[in-house]
């Protein structure tokens, strides 16, 4: 039985439908890691270390969870930490065919170390970082979709950058 899985993504920033995607992966294996890449190519919105600390939060009470970042590829960094299992999220069809391509590579790459898809709670499934932060660059109430501290951060956030 495989102990640790990883959770690698953009997290830019964290929401309810990564949270529910962590909850489930949690009940299964006992130690989840949940990586954060630094994807400089996405130019994300909040800096690495921002979207590390607002996982922390938003996972706190949470057992058996470790939040780290990584730059390079997710399957090297699946090696360094012993994991042989890679967890990512399938909202709609629309995901499918990124999440298949990368998974396929990440296969050819590293041939033991398996990709777990897992669904979330069905009014989640339209839910993205993406589409998050540009309802709130249009005054959205976030409340549905991130924790308080989260949508607080990002309205900041956008503030600052207007
Ligand atoms: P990436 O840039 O790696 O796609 P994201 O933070 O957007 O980073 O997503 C990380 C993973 O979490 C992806 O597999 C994505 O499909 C999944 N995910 C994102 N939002 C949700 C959601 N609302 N419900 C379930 N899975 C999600």
């Amino acid at each position: 039985m495989c102990q640790i899985a990883i959770y690698p993504g953009s997290f830019d920033p964290v929401t309810y439908g990564h949270i529910d995607l962590i909850q489930r992966a949690q009940e299964i294996f006992p130690e989840l890691v949940v990586a954060v890449a630094h994807n400089y190519h996405k130019k994300p919105l909040f800096g690495v270390a921002e979207r590390v600390a607002m996982l922390k939060k938003a996972t706190a009470k949470l057992q058996g969870i470790k939040i780290c970042d990584f730059d390079g590829l997710v399957v090297d960094f699946a090696r360094k930490n012993k994991a042989k299992v890679l967890i990512r999220g399938l909202r709609m069809i629309s995901d499918f065919e990124y999440e298949f391509q990368m998974a396929l590579t990440n296969r050819k790459l590293s041939p033991d170390i398996e990709t777990i898809f897992l669904m979330p709670q069905e009014s989640y499934c339209y839910l993205s970082s993406r589409l998050l932060k540009e309802a709130a660059s249009l005054g959205a109430d976030l409340s549905n979709f991130v924790p308080d501290f989260v949508g607080k951060a990002l309205k900041d956030k956008l503030q600052k950058k207007s």
